[in-house]
C-alpha cells in the first residue's frame, strides 16, 4: 500500500535547528569531540527552587487535568503580576492562555486568527517556526528583508509598504532569534505609528525579553500607546528560567483571541502539564537573582564570542543586543571552502573543524550562520580556536 502524507504536512519543513543538533549528536556518538554552537537552549540547569516546587506539587498529587485549559488561575494571576512588573502591561487572567511552550502558544495564536488567504508580515531573518506556523494556518508569510548592517532589523517604511488589505498580523521578535538584535523603544514607536490606522494585529515574541544586555528588560510592544488592543505577547519559561524541557509558555492579549486559543487547546492538548504550571508559579513569583546571573553570564559570553568571530577572516557580525546568538555573514568564506551557501558552510565546518552551527538558510538568509553562546566560555574559546585554524585571523 502506498502511504501518502497530507498536503498540510508536505508544506512544512523539518526544524533545521533540531536537524543540526541531531547530526552533531551522531558524530559525538561516533566518538568525535564536537563543539556545539547549534542548540538554542540554555546550558544552565533549572534553578533549584523551581525544581523543588515541581517535586512538592507532584508529592501533593498535582497530577490531574487542569481547569480551565487555558491555565490554573494561580498561574494566570502570577503571569499577570509578572507582565505588569517586567512589561509594564496590565492584563486580567482571562487575557492569558498557558501553553506547552512558547512555540505551542504561537501556534495556537496563529491558528486562532488566520484564515487561508490572509497575510502575515514577517521580518527576515526570522525564527524558523514563524513561516511554518503561518503556513499551517493556510495563510501566507510576506517577507520583509532586514538591514544587514543593523542586525537584520527592518525599518518602519518597509512595514508600511508590506501591509495590504489581506494583512492580519505583523510579527516582531525582540531580542531576535537568530540575530540577537533588539528594537529600541523609539524604533518600536515608529512601528506603532505605522500600525495605528490599520487593522493589523501584532504578535510580539518576547521570549528573550529578560536576556537583553544593555538593560534588564526590553520594551514590551503592548506597552506602547495604542498598541494594547491589537497586540498578543508571547513568552515562555524556556529561556528566562532555563526550562526548555518543561514545555511551558504563555500568551497575553485581547480576550477574544485568548478564548480562541483556549478553544483549540480544549480539543488538542487539554492544557499544559499540571505540576509544571505550579512550578512556573514558583519561578515567576520567586527570587529572580537566577535570571540576572544568567543574563550576566550570557553578556560575558557574548563579548567572548563576538570578539572572536570579528577577528575571523571573512566573518562579519553586528554585536547582538540580547538573547544568546551571534549571526555572522560568512559568505566571503564560501569560495575558499568550495561551498555555495550557508548549508554547505555548516557541513564543511562540522566535518573539518568539528564545530556545529546552524545554517542561516533556515532563518531566511543563506549567507549567514547562527552560533549559540548558551554554552561555557571554555567551549566558546575552543570553538573559536578551531574556527581560527580553519579561517585564520
Ligand atoms: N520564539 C523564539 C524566538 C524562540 O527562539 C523560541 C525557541 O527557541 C521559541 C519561540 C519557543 O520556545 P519554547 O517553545 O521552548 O518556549
Amino acid at each position: 500500500m502506498a502511504i501518502r502524507l497530507s498536503k498540510y504536512v508536505e508544506r512544512l519543513n523539518d526544524s533545521a535547528t533540531l536537524a543540526v543538533a541531531e547530526k552533531a549528536r551522531r558524530l559525538r556518538a561516533a566518538g568525535v569531540d564536537v563543539v556545539a554552537f547549534g542548540a538554542g537552549e540554555p546550558d544552565f540547569d533549572t534553578p533549584q527552587h523551581i525544581k523543588d516546587a515541581a517535586v512538592k506539587a507532584l508529592a501533593a498529587g498535582d497530577t490531574k487535568y487542569t481547569n480551565p485549559v487555558s491555565g490554573k488561575t494561580a498561574l494566570r494571576e502570577a503571569i499577570c503580576d509578572y507582565t505588569r512588573k517586567y512589561g509594564g502591561v496590565d492584563y486580567k487572567p482571562e487575557q492569558v492562555c498557558v501553553a506547552a511552550g512558547g512555540k505551542d502558544a504561537l501556534h495556537l495564536g496563529f491558528a486562532a486568527v488566520l484564515d487561508p488567504g490572509d497575510e502575515v508580515v514577517l521580518p527576515v531573518p526570522y525564527w524558523v517556526s514563524f513561516p511554518e506556523h503561518v503556513k499551517m494556518a493556510g495563510a501566507t508569510p510576506v517577507y520583509v528583508q532586514g538591514d544587514r548592517q543593523r542586525g537584520g532589523k527592518i525599518a518602519p517604511p518597509q512595514l508600511a509598504a508590506a501591509i495590504t488589505p489581506r494583512t492580519r498580523v505583523f510579527v516582531i521578535n525582540s531580542p531576535s532569534n537568530p540575530t540577537g538584535a533588539a528594537y529600541s523603544r523609539e524604533e518600536m514607536l515608529e512601528f506603532a505609528r505605522v500600525l495605528r490606522d490599520t487593522q493589523v494585529l501584532v504578535f510580539s515574541d518576547e521570549i528573550y525579553h529578560r536576556l537583553a544586555f544593555a538593560e534588564p528588560v526590553v520594551t514590551s510592544f503592548a506597552a506602547l500607546p495604542g498598541m494594547y488592543e491589537r497586540t498578543v505577547t508571547f513568552n515562555s519559561a524556556s529561556k528566562t528560567y532555563a526550562m526548555t524541557g518543561w514545555r511551558i509558555g504563555w500568551a497575553c492579549g485581547p480576550e477574544l483571541i485568548i478564548r480562541g486559543m483556549s478553544r483549540i487547546t480544549s480539543q488538542t492538548t487539554s492544557g499544559a502539564t499540571s505540576f509544571v504550571q505550579t512550578a512556573l508559579v514558583a519561578a515567576l513569583n520567586g527570587d529572580q537573582s537566577c535570571v540576572e546571573e544568567m543574563r550576566q553570564a550570557y553578556r560575558r559570553r557574548c563579548d567572548v564570542m563576538h570578539g572572536g568571530l570579528s577577528r575571523l577572516r571573512g566573518f562579519s557580525c553586528p554585536k547582538p543586543d540580547g538573547a544568546y546568538y551571534c549571526f555572522p555573514d560568512v559568505s566571503k568564506t564560501f569560495a575558499s571552502l568550495g561551498v555555495v551557501d550557508a548549508s554547505g558552510f555548516a557541513e564543511a565546518v562540522l566535518e573539518r573543524a568539528h564545530v556545529a552551527l546552524v545554517p542561516g538558510n533556515a532563518f531566511g538568509w543563506d549567507t549567514h550562520v547562527r552560533l549559540s553562546f548558551a554554552t561555557s566560555e571554555g567551549q566558546i574559546e575552543e570553538g573559536l580556536r578551531r574556527l581560527g585554524k580553519l579561517f585564520g585571523g
